[in-house]
């Protein structure tokens, strides 16, 4: 047992200062992640700060139009929240395709943006892993890699962001809202998470001593034409190997403005707007399809367990854009568990 000291914050300045006078203190939340990560020893904060009781817990609409989530609310209430049902499903939908019930009803919804990678030898302490001790080597690369990335990836890590709301939120242009002690700053869901490159242990550009404080949905839900299609070893509690978030406006059978971003294949949710660019204009078909795939995929490279990755990948974005054009959206008949 690592011993070490707990305090609650009382609100959000209070939380900045004790994160901010202590750089081996960590903010919980739910405890979801990082109190497995605490018993594993993959993490040893000497101090927790409390921020459950903070006052970020509510879901408005904002002057603009769009919605702001704050960043206690817990996964499950995001998800049966109405203003989200209704006007963004994508994210309701990918919020549901994850964890379990009981999970989804104690994570909150900062705590999802910050969760760690799933790759196993960044749990087994044993191995070396530059992302948990950096310079120690990436066991990954050379060894079991089945769930590992296809995009983006470095030398030094190949590891999954694995959070499958935040690829919901990439495509739909989501930004993160967060304080520090140098104020407040508004971070875009595209530019939250990094890629790897030679500094792994960075899973994100958030200052270690600011606080996730809400997400902010803008206006448009592209709630008529989405899907978020999540293919995984299991149907319910387990990672995803490839999802793939898409959403799509429509005039007639063309295609207007599309979204399109995947989770599983990299460090990152995978936004390409390249792809998006490439189905504007176009008609919303497969060959379309297909294209905006392939493009998506062009700079995909498969590791010894991994390269099937990519034809999954490349089957399941045609897939997830053919949903989204016949509105016939992944149905989730998960109701809720109190
Ligand atoms: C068995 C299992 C299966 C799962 N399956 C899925 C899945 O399929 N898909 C999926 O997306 N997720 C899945 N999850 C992950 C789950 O969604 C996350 O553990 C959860 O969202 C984390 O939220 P939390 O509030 O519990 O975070 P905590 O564990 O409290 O914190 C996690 C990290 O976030 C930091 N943090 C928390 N809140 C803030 C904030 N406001 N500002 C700054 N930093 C903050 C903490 O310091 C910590 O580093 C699974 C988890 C488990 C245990
Ligand atoms: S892929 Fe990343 S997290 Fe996994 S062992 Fe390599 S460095 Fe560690």
């Amino acid at each position: 047992m690592i011993n070490f000291q707990y305090s609650k914050a009382s609100d959000v300045a209070d939380a900045v200062r004790q994160i901010a006078a202590d750089p081996n203190a960590k903010f919980i939340a739910g405890g979801t992640n990082l109190i497995d990560l605490m018993k594993e020893d993959v993490e040893r904060p000497m101090r927790l700060v409390d921020i459950t009781h903070l006052p970020l817990k509510s879901v408005e609409e904002t002057p603009s139009g769009g919605v702001k989530i704050g960043a206690l609310v817990p996964n499950s209430d995001v998800a049966y929240h109405p203003l989200i049902e209704r006007r963004y499903p994508m994210v309701a939908s990918a919020i549901l395709a994850g964890a379990s019930a009981q999970l989804r009803n104690m994570a909150s919804t900062g705590g999802n943006l910050m969760q760690r990678t799933r790759c196993a030898y960044f749990y087994d302490t044993a191995t070396p892993c530059n992302k948990r001790k950096p310079g120690s080597g990436c066991s990954a690369i050379d060894g079991l890699n089945r769930i590992h990335a296809i995009l983006g990836a470095s030398e030094s890590c190949i590891a999954t962001h694995p959070s499958d709301m935040c690829v919901a939120l990439a495509a739909l242009d989501a930004a993160v809202h967060v304080t520090g002690p140098a104020g407040d700053r508004t971070i875009a869901m595209t530019d939250f998470h990094r890629l790897p490159g030679s500094t792994p242990e960075r899973d994100t550009n958030l200052d270690p001593r600011e606080i996730v404080t809400a997400i902010e949905l803008p206006a448009s839900g592209f709630a008529t034409n989405c899907t978020y299609l999540k293919i995984r070893d299991r149907l319910s509690y387990a990672f995803a190997l490839v999802s793939v978030a898409a959403a799509l406006e429509l005039d007639g059978g063309t295609i207007r403005e599309a979204r399109l971003a995947l989770g599983g294949v990299a460090h990152k949710p995978w936004r390409d707007t390249s792809a998006e660019a490439a189905l504007r204009g176009q008609a919303a078909n497969e060959a379309s399809f297909a294209r905006a795939a392939d493009l998506m995929l062009r700079d995909a490279r498969g590791y010894a367990h991994n390269a099937f990755k990519i034809d999954l990948a490349r089957r399941a974005i045609v897939r997830a854009l053919t949903q989204a054009a016949q509105a016939t959206p992944q149905v989730q008949s998960i109701k809720k568990i109190a």
